[in-house]
């Protein structure tokens, strides 16, 4: 099969598109011939070597695939070649403190797509049958490798996390990104009013289409005093943050007391400075959010199958074509996802 491997951390130009041997489904395990494997910022990352993650060369990027099964391994019961899956992003150990109190996201034993299998860069991947979500019927390929991280990562954060409730006031952060964009849609049928942040007009337009109600330009406008402008200056009750850098600080300084900030990145400058006295003197709380468990990406798909949310597809490529798409998500001109089609 094909594969888009690099054998040495760098720029795009590490990528190589490869023929390997067809991995085997071992006991427990089916073979996914994937049809459509969504880009993150993480595999930008991963290819530079600043992921924090083990990495082993050679090593084929992609965390989030959509597919068919096509073989299935012994033992495997419930499922049949055929069926259209999405693998879980995490392979969890089932049996920790962490996993058998539904927290399975914080797995002491975790391992991960692409880190210890083979990535979503390729043709086909070998994954356990316990970590597959099936893919609903009114879903396409497309849309369900663009729907995993973003959604789920956002109603962990916005719900399990953050606990969103209707009525309250949600500042989402950078809103042109996957789980920003998946957050305003969230924020929106919850009923919760939505202002959201971006660095381009034109990206601000196309969150207002998802259910964004009042957006600002980080380039060009004070946020703070654009928040406190719409908030009656009381602030936000919650902040979604996951840039880093000076968002972290203005969404600090965003936040009505007794305000939540829940965070799930910080790709924009990932140790900052913080300012103690106004934080506790204003009761504020900030939240870390690290991935997302199963029922909550089951929950993504439900709301796509109705038509509650839309998984957002920028564009595909075939697979010849991984340094292009991946050029492409780094110069950030993106809304929604940009998937490989193999
Ligand atoms: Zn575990």
């Amino acid at each position: 099969m094909k594969a888009v491997r690099f054998h040495e951390f760098g720029g795009i130009d590490v990528l190589k598109v490869e023929e390997v041997d067809d991995p085997k489904p071992g006991s427990g395990e089916v073979l996914v011939r994937i049809r459509a494997s969504a880009l993150n910022h993480l595999d930008v990352d991963v290819r530079d070597g600043t992921s924090r993650f083990p990495v082993q060369l050679p090593h084929t990027l992609g965390v989030e695939l959509a597919g068919e099964i096509a073989e299935v391994g012994e033992g495997v019961e419930g499922w049949a070649a055929g069926d259209r899956v999405n693998p879980y992003i995490m392979d969890t150990c089932g049996e920790c403190r962490y996993c058998a109190t539904g927290r399975e996201n914080l797995c002491l034993t975790p391992g991960f797509i692409s880190f210890t299998t083979g990535g979503g860069y390729a043709e086909a991947v070998v994954v356990k049958a316990r970590n597959l979500i099936p893919i609903p019927d009114e879903v396409s390929y497309e849309e369900a490798a663009a729907l995993q991280v973003a959604f789920a990562t956002s109603w962990h954060m916005l719900f399990t996390r953050g606990n969103l409730r209707a009525g309250e006031t949600v500042m989402v952060n950078s809103v042109g990104s996957g789980i920003g964009s998946a957050a305003v849609q969230l924020a929106d049928i919850a009923g919760a009013y939505v202002i959201g942040n971006a660095s381009s007009d034109e990206k601000l337009d196309r969150a207002r289409e998802l259910g964004m109600d009042e957006g600002i330009n980080h380039r060009t406008e004070d946020v703070v005093a654009r928040v406190m402008e719409l908030t009656d200056g009381f602030g936000v009750d919650l902040v979604y943050e996951h840039v880093g850098g000076e968002l972290f600080q203005k969404g600090l300084d965003s936040m009505a007391k007794d305000a939540r900030m829940v965070i799930c990145g910080g790709h924009s400058g990932e140790v900052v400075p913080f300012d103690i006295i106004p934080f506790f003197r204003g009761q504020k709380r900030v939240i870390g959010s690290f991935v997302y468990t199963r029922e909550e990406v089951k929950r993504c798909f439900d709301l796509a199958a109705r038509g509650l949310i839309k998984p957002l597809v920028h564009q595909t490529f075939p697979l010849d074509d991984a340094r292009e798409a991946m050029a492409t998500m780094e110069r950030r001109e993106h809304f929604g996802k940009l998937v490989l089609v193999p």
